[in-house]
């Protein structure tokens, strides 16, 4: 072997180990500190195949953080996701969602009609699964958060 090669080795390995290190010294300190909850303060939806996070953001778009059953972040590959939302006497829209990330993001802000009801339609090849729930956006008196992520039991 060169000793130029080796020397490139040697730094290589060097770089690989720090960034292990960093890594590891990067990690979140233990979870009692604050109460377990999703990790953007969204609405946590448990799928079978995975678990999404579902945000309505301050420029109205949606999106939603994609994890695997364990929790961890999850790149969406073949998976897709559908939004559906009605309001009261409103018939259902469709909101196009586009990989963004770990998770998905509107393409247009989103208006949110009166007592909304939304549906997530998550797709992985022939696996299909619904998950519905109401989009109220008013604010909870106990915690001061929309209604639909609310996390504590007012
Ligand atoms: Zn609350």
């Amino acid at each position: 072997m060169k000793p130029r090669t080796l020397i490139g080795l040697l730094g290589l390995a060097v770089v690989v180990g720090t960034a292990g290190f960093m890594m590891f010294d990067r990690a979140p300190p233990p979870a009692v500190e604050k109460p377990k909850g999703p990790p953007h303060g969204g609405l946590l939806i448990e799928l079978d195949a995975a678990h999404l996070e579902f945000l309505l953001e301050p420029d109205s778009k949606v999106r939603i953080y994609t994890y695997d059953p364990s929790g961890k972040p999850l790149v969406p590959s073949t998976e897709s996701l559908l939004l559906t939302i009605r309001g009261k006497d409103i018939r259902a829209v469709a909101i196009p969602l586009q990989k963004d990330g770990d998770g998905f993001v509107s393409e247009e802000p989103v208006q949110v009609p009166e007592e909304a009801k939304a549906v997530l339609t998550y797709r992985q090849g022939s696996e299909v699964e619904h998950f519905r729930f109401d989009l109220t956006l008013t604010l909870c008196p106990g915690c001061q958060q929309p209604e639909y992520r609310c996390a504590c039991s007012e």
